[in-house]
């Protein structure tokens, strides 16, 4: 009868064999390119490792792709430094996301035409939710999940402020059920004060006005609980397609 009992050394030699082969697969893998932005800025790409990770490009390779020779995506509407992010992210999932955005705040500011000064770390936070927008249109879910982890960390845990526009920006570019915009209005509702209210309210969509007003309520109902803090549950802004891959 096989041992129940958990084998530390045998698992961590597993993990080690598993991680080498997918290694290996990836890189003995097709490469496929993917060109970003209005420029077509060119990007390439392991193609196991991209569809390994993303739904949007399993799709691709599945379809389009069977028996054609060039294989070629184009991301014309995908700014060129949240792709370059992801790929970076994809070869490498333990970067630090917010060392990854501070990397790319030159290139925002040059993309971005909004005329209003940015302070370096609202900018950072949100560049990390544009990663988090792409990866929803990829359909990358562990992506997602890390994104909204570090938004959540650098401003609860570490004090910072989500800026209006980043607000706004999030309304823009996901639905209400979603895992960042559920954090974002949990975050602010969390830290809502009546003279913050006076200043920002005037320039806050009426979606997110509604949005903030039902959360108040609702948070009103339930009594001084928080709904963010140190001990939040980490999942509880996850977004996962199967039921058993919810985080422990
Ligand atoms: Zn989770």
């Amino acid at each position: 009868m096989a041992s129940t009992t958990a084998n530390p050394t045998k698992r961590k030699n597993d993990d080690v064999e598993q991680s080498q082969t997918k290694r290996f697969r990836f890189a003995c893998s097709d490469m496929i390119t993917v060109l970003v932005g209005a420029h077509e800025h060119r990007f390439t790409v392991h193609q196991d490792l991209i569809c390994d990770s993303s739904d949007f490009f399993k799709a691709a390779c599945n379809g389009a792709w069977k028996g054609a020779g060039t294989k070629t995506v184009t991301l014309r509407d995908v700014e060129q430094y949240c792709f370059k992010m992801y790929v970076e992210w994809l070869y490498d999932r333990t970067v630090d996301l917010f060392d990854l955005a501070h990397t790319c705040e030159m290139e925002f500011l040059e993309a971005t035409q909004d005329v209003m000064p940015y302070k370096p770390d609202s900018i950072a936070t949100h560049i990390v939710c544009q990663l988090w927008v792409l990866a929803d249109f990829l359909g990358d879910e562990t992506l997602k999940n890390s994104a909204v982890d570090m938004v959540e960390r650098h401003i609860t845990l570490l004090g910072r402020w989500l800026r209006t526009r980043t607000a706004a920006y999030v309304v823009d570019n996901s639905t209400p059920q979603s895992g960042l915009r559920r954090l974002m209005i949990a975050l602010i509702v969390a830290r809502l004060k009546p003279e913050n209210l006076e200043r920002i309210g005037p320039t806050m969509a009426p979606s997110l006005v509604l949005e903030l007003l039902k959360a108040l309520v609702a948070k009103q109902e339930r009594g001084s609980e928080q709904d963010t803090g140190n001990n939040v549950d980490r999942c509880k802004y996850h977004e996962h397609k199967i039921e058993s891959a919810k985080c422990a």
